[in-house]
């Protein structure tokens, strides 16, 4: 089969590899819509994911979505051809992180695109069958492919325990933050504020009904602005103060954006004054089905969301383009 592979540091080549067998209790998927994630960007800029160096020249992508190509041995369905999303985080189920129900912290966890295990980023991707869903008509590849990021903000929500009256804040305005503020606007969370530099990405959250979105955050400083709960979803390293600052006295503040650079500085007095509980957010726990549903019934609506499509030979573009953080798109999507 054809593969993307990342040889080094922004050096993708097409290449031909074997295709993968499903083993017991696995499904071969048919790639079909693969969502380029920032946290692929920085293995495909670094050439390391935070330190872990790949060993092998690895297949990216992790945000996917295909059809059944072939079941393995012990699997009953989904039979082949029905497509599928896939919630990329394998665990072992028999971990004590496992068993305390934190199964994306599991302590064997696998997950593809984070060396060393191959991602989707090829024409097919074995998985286990238990990570597989068939996506009901009516949802795309694409909005398949998104169940991840959905998931991600779903998991989010979830660990902030908001309620409906909460005054909540959302800094940045990407796929991730546009996915915490779907789920927040399904939840019922009406009071939406969003903070996002780029122009362009400012109005897929005005047009979803958030209100006010600013530029900056000193914007809501100087006016006073503070949330009950704040959702750091940029990424940015200054977020995390900025959202502490942003924050009311005992309010919760979810951290969901991996800090570029890794390491982060921050003002103590602000989160101790305000005796504030900040939350780490880790990928996503269990919500493949919460979120497919979500689409399903049309609570969410990830079609909403700019896309652009790239070939396979195209993913270095994909990856370039996901660089320049464009106005004009927040995910792309290379269609194997
Ligand atoms: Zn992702
Ligand atoms: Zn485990």
């Amino acid at each position: 089969m054809k593969a993307a592979r990342l040889h080094a540091a922004r050096d993708v080549r097409i290449d031909d590899v074997p295709t993968p067998r499903p083993e017991p209790g696995e499904v071969l998927v048919r790639v079909r819509a693969v969502a380029i994630c920032p946290s692929d960007l920085r293995l495909y800029q670094d050439g390391h994911a935070s330190g872990v160096v790949p060993d092998h020249p690895m297949i990216q992508g992790h945000e996917f979505a295909g059809e059944v190509a072939e079941v393995g041995e012990g699997v009953d369905g989904p039979p082949v051809g029905t497509p599928v999303a896939v919630e990329p985080s394998w665990h072992c189920g028999e971990c004590d992180t496992c068993l305390a129900g934190h199964e994306n912290l599991c302590r064997n966890i696998v997950f593809p695109s984070f060396p060393q295990t191959d991602g989707a980023l090829a024409e097919y991707i074995a998985c286990p069958a238990f990570s597989v869903a068939a996506l009901p008509e009516g949802v795309s590849f694409v909005e398949g492919a998104l169940v991840e990021p959905l998931g991600v903000g779903i998991h989010a929500v979830r660990l902030s325990d908001v309620r409906g009256d909460d005054r909540v804040a959302i800094l940045g305005a990407g796929t991730i933050g546009m996915c915490v503020m779907l789920v927040l606007r399904a939840r019922g969370v009406s009071q939406i504020t969003v903070v996002e530099p780029i122009e362009a990405r400012r109005r897929w959250p005005a047009e979803l009904g958030a209100d006010p979105v600013v530029a900056s955050h000193e914007q809501l400083l100087t006016a006073d602005f503070e949330a009950d709960v704040m959702f750091e979803c940029s990424g940015d390293n200054e977020a995390v103060e900025q959202a502490m600052s942003l924050t009311r006295p005992a309010g919760r503040v979810v951290v969901v954006g991996i800090p570029h650079p890794d390491q982060v500085t921050f003002d103590s007095t602000i989160p101790r004054r305000k005796q504030l509980t900040v939350i780490f957010s880790r990928r996503s726990r269990n919500t493949l089905h919460e979120a497919i549903g979500l689409l399903a019934t049309g609570e969410i609506d990830m079609g909403a969301l700019p896309v652009r499509h790239y070939s396979l030979e195209e993913t270095a573009d994909a990856f370039e383009d996901t660089a320049e953080r464009r106005g004009d798109m927040l995910r792309a999507i290379v269609e194997p």
